[in-house]
């Protein structure tokens, strides 16, 4: 750890070789299984690490005209775009860097589905379903919740797609176990099977858990080879958080600590700029040698350096006191985080850093205050 006192802060630190575990294990499921795993850009996208996650992974997952061009220009493999709704000013160029372009709807797909084949011809067609099944734990992350706009429901499903789909995509899940993906999976095949028939492959979306501790991932093998058999299809998944899962930290520095009702401590970072998700799910961010409040002999409010009242990460003990410049560290703060980053209220966007296997700290990006003026006039 003592390797992260001397750097500029606030700062990710993505480490190289807990992210090369992950890969490792995904390519386990992908040689077990026979399913391809491509990365959901929306949940890490930080692209210096794409030619290290290309020797795993089959390509990209994008929403949309954006992320399709950085999985085109910076990973290189299968380029698979989904939107929810596409444009006309986007689609020519979606279609050109696209291996497969899947609709949410068939209305969006009789829209594009034939200048998509004009401008492409091996592009690969699927539509989004909406299975029904809700699993995800947080309706803010529950893509099959009441009124939906994610997918296609069976009432909704017109014949006249199959036509032009090579494959079906679903994505049902949020942080979840393989017995949450055989259920989304039953009510899936009770639905939608009957059209299986003349596709090529079926694509499981994200939200697979696999490199999570305590993940059955002998099950989800399972899972994935008997739907193969069965329909002789290919599968696909598409994680996010599952890559980018317990690779690194967000590492900061305690500016001043102030005293109302407890100890609070200000730090050069910001729950609501950089840590988005402990607020919108929201969650607790672990801390690396803290307890919870009360439990260890000093407990600190951590909060942000924004004006934004509940601009706050929770409270933390530890068993020495915390000084003005002491480094605090939140753990697993990889994914779901720089790609969701603002500057807010003028905030730093804290910088990139990759930890390299042989220990050393490479600084990757760096940003200022034309990081904040270029978005604003
Ligand atoms: C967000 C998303 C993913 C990735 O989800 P994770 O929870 O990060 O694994 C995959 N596919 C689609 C369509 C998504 O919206």
């Amino acid at each position: 750890m003592n390797n992260f006192e001397n750097i500029k802060t606030p700062c990710y630190i993505c480490e190289e070789e807990l992210l090369e575990n992950n890969l490792k294990l995904l390519d386990y499921v992908q040689k077990q299984s026979g399913a391809k795993i491509i990365l959901a850009l929306k949940g890490f996208a930080m692209w210096s690490t794409f030619s290290q996650i290309r020797e795993y992974l089959q390509g990209c997952t994008a929403s949309g005209l954006h992320e399709a061009k950085l999985a085109y220009e910076k990973f290189g493999g299968e380029v698979h775009t989904y939107s929810p709704a596409y444009k006309d000013e986007d689609i020519d160029e979606i279609a050109e860097i696209s291996n497969h372009v899947v609709f949410n709807s068939p209305n969006q797909l009789f829209k594009y589905v034939h200048r998509v084949k004009e401008i492409n011809p091996d592009a690969s067609i699927s539509l989004r379903i909406n299975p029904e099944h809700s699993a995800s734990p947080k309706e803010i992350y529950n893509p099959c919740g009441i009124y939906s706009r994610l997918g296609t429901t069976l009432k909704n499903f017109d014949e006249d797609v199959l036509n032009y789909v090579d494959g079906l995509n679903f994505h049902a899940l949020c942080e979840q176990g393989a017995d949450e993906l055989e259920a989304v999976l039953i009510a899936f095949e009770d639905k939608f099977s009957k059209y299986f028939k003349t596709l090529k492959y079926i694509n499981f979306g994200g939200g697979h858990h696999i490199t999570k501790k305590g993940y059955d991932v002998e099950k989800l093998i399972r899972i994935i080879k008997e739907f193969r058999a069965k329909y002789d299809v290919e599968v696909y998944l598409e994680p996010g958080e599952a890559i980018g899962w317990e690779t690194g930290v967000l590492v900061s520095t305690v500016l001043d600590i102030v005293d109302n009702g407890m100890n609070i401590a200000i730090l050069d970072t910001s729950a609501e700029a950089h840590m988005p998700d402990t607020l919108a799910m929201p969650y607790r961010a672990d801390v690396r040698g803290s307890g919870e409040a009360g439990e260890k002999k000093y407990t600190y409010k951590f909060a942000g350096n924004t004006c934004l009242a509940g601009d706050i990460m929770g409270d933390y003990s530890f068993d020495k006191a915390l000084e003005i410049g002491d480094k605090v560290i939140f753990e697993d703060q990889i994914h779901y985080t720089f790609g969701k980053n603002t500057t807010f209220n003028g905030i730093k966007l804290p910088s990139l850093m990759i930890k390299r296997k042989d220990n050393t700290l490479e600084i990757i990006k760096e940003f200022g205050y034309e990081d904040y003026k270029i978005r604003l006039s």
